[in-house]
């Protein structure tokens, strides 16, 4: 597979969310290769029919390894604990030589509105439920169910963006919603030391996300300038930053709880 060692990441249990379509569907077809046989993938997401799909392509191309889904909508209680669910009963984890956790689904928010405009307390917790709570409670709760032992190397990452540390205007929610993130995972990194945490920022993707920010982004100069990347083919294709990523990994030569950039 272009070149990638075969298997090089050895025997995985690994949880994808957003995985029913854009960067965390590259993930996945990206990171089989990568993995030894016996290893064992969740794909999470609210589209059902995305998933199911999405595992019996994987299946059929890798049988060796076990891949599951959990349609869950990650913005409620329910979802969460669906997904854990899915973890616990995907096994894996007393023989496996690395978990890897991806916090991938997010949401842009409401990117047609300014600062002022945000006058609703409930629609902000709806979108810090998704976009914050339930990556923390979700990987808090895998962790649990991934216990560390010796010989066990467990990875978090998120899924950030240039938006966690840098304002763009129109992005009030997006923007907030990602540095809180990346924050709270540098604190894990802090905490728990013999876990490898990982910010990984994927550069502007060619992708239904992407298409969203060129239509409804508020402000007209930002809107022009990501119409221009689109126009200019200036975007990166899904695949090809998921592989970045899972170089970065592999490579192992990040300080745990750093951003790291797709132009890095
Ligand atoms: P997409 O919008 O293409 O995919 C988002 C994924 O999240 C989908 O699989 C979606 O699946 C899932 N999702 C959305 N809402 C929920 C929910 N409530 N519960 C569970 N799953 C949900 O976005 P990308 O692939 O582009 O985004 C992936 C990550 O990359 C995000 O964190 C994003 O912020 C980040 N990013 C993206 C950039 C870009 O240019 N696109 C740039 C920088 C960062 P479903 O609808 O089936 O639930």
């Amino acid at each position: 597979m272009d070149g990638e060692p075969s298997c090089s990441l050895g025997t995985v249990v690994c949880v994808i969310t957003g995985a029913s379509r854009g960067l965390g569907r590259s993930l996945a077809w990206e990171l089989c290769p990568r993995v030894m046989p016996g290893s064992a993938l969740l794909l999470v997401a609210r589209t059902e029919q995305a998933l199911r799909v999405l595992a019996e392509e994987l299946t059929l191309q890798y049988p060796e390894i076990r891949v599951r889904w959990v349609a869950a909508d990650l913005g409620t209680e329910d979802g969460v604990r669906r997904a854990v669910q899915g973890a616990q009963e995907l096994n894996g984890g007393d023989t496996a030589q690395r978990v890897l956790i991806i916090n991938n689904a997010g949401s842009l928010g409401d990117i047609d509105k300014s600062f002022v405009d945000f006058t609703d307390p409930l629609e902000m917790d709806r979108y810090f439920s998704f976009n914050v709570s339930s990556a923390l409670c979700l990987t808090s709760s895998l962790l649990k169910v991934f216990q560390g032992r010796p010989g066990l190397q467990r990875h978090v990452v998120n899924v950030s963006s240039l938006a966690a540390i840098q304002p763009f205007k129109s992005w009030t929610l997006y923007c907030a919603g990602k540095a809180a993130r990346e924050m709270m995972f540098r604190v894990l990194a802090e905490e728990e030391t013999d876990i490898r945490v990982l910010s990984y920022s994927p550069g502007p993707l060619d992708n239904d996300m992407q298409e969203e920010v060129r239509t409804k982004t508020k402000d007209p100069e930002l809107r022009l300038q990501f119409a221009n990347m689109k126009k200019s083919g200036k975007l990166i294709d899904c695949r090809v930053s998921a592989r970045k990523m899972l170089d970065v990994l592999q490579a192992d030569a990040y300080k745990s709880g750093d951003h790291v950039d797709f132009y890095d």
